[in-house]
């Protein structure tokens, strides 16, 4: 059976301004990832972690090899990119960058529902007060604007939006790296929680080991572009 997310030697080259050479951002990165399976990901700031996010949500395609979810290759198996918007999802580090500061938190939940075509407008509100409580916000304040959240209630929001379609995986990169401390641990046992309830997968990338180290059922560690150590975490 093929596993949830398959990475078959993926590499991914920059063009380097004004120069001839390349930048091997991705260099021949190799993983497995089984359905409701937390893989850390972690590696010194620039070594390839974020390109390699971007590959596994499509949003940035390999120079060579294959990224397979369901054992599908998202580039050319058909209907791949249509069906992957409700099979996998992202989280930022910045959660500005997936909520609207000009729309409610509430409007921002619901956009991913509303942009698949997904339940009645009554049917996508339920649904929406529901993720706020999922992630722990209170259903009430669904109707307040980013700025008036703190950060960490912004990324639990982030959550929300990308859990609102039920993916089966969640790309989280350096999701608690702009948080406080005593904030992080609190999204982290959300993450963990999350992962118990739904029987979600998720990418978990951090620069930071001790992190890393609270969330993923296995580590893997990048450098310079390639995998050069995974195992168990310990
Ligand atoms: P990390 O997330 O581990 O900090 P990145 O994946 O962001 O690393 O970057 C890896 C390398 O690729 C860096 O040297 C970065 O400068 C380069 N890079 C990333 N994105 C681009 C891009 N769009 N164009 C050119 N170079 C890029
Ligand atoms: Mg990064």
């Amino acid at each position: 059976m093929p596993g949830l997310l398959e990475l078959e030697n993926v590499r991914k080259d920059y063009a380097l301004k004004g120069k001839r050479r390349v930048l091997t951002a991705v260099d021949g990165v190799s993983l497995r990832l089984e359905r409701g399976e937390i893989l850390g990901l972690v590696g010194e700031s620039g070594c390839g972690k974020s390109t390699l996010a971007r590959l596994v949500v499509r949003l940035e395609r390999p120079d060579a090899g294959r990224v397979r979810i369901n054992g599908e290759d998202v580039w050319s198996a058909p209907g791949a990119a249509r069906r992957l918007p409700a099979l996998v999802q992202m989280v930022f580090q910045d959660p500005f960058a997936s909520l609207n500061p000009r729309q409610t938190v509430g409007w921002s939940v619901g956009e991913g529902l509303r942009a698949l075509g997904i339940g009645t407008r009554a049917g996508r509100r339920r649904r929406t007060a529901e993720l706020f409580r999922q992630v722990g916000l209170r259903p009430e304040h669904m109707g307040r604007y980013p700025h008036q959240f703190s950060g960490g209630q912004r990324q639990r929001a982030a959550i929300a939006r990308a859990l609102a379609v039920n993916p089966s995986l969640l790309v989280c990169d350096e999701p608690v790296s702009a948080l406080d401390v005593s904030v992080q641990a609190q999204i982290i046992n959300l993450l963990l929680d999350l992962r118990d309830r739904l029987g979600l997968a998720m990418l978990f990338i951090s620069h930071d080991l001790a992190v890393v180290g609270l969330v993923g059922d296995r580590t893997a560690v990048m450098h310079r572009g390639s995998i050069v150590e995974a195992g168990p975490t310990t």
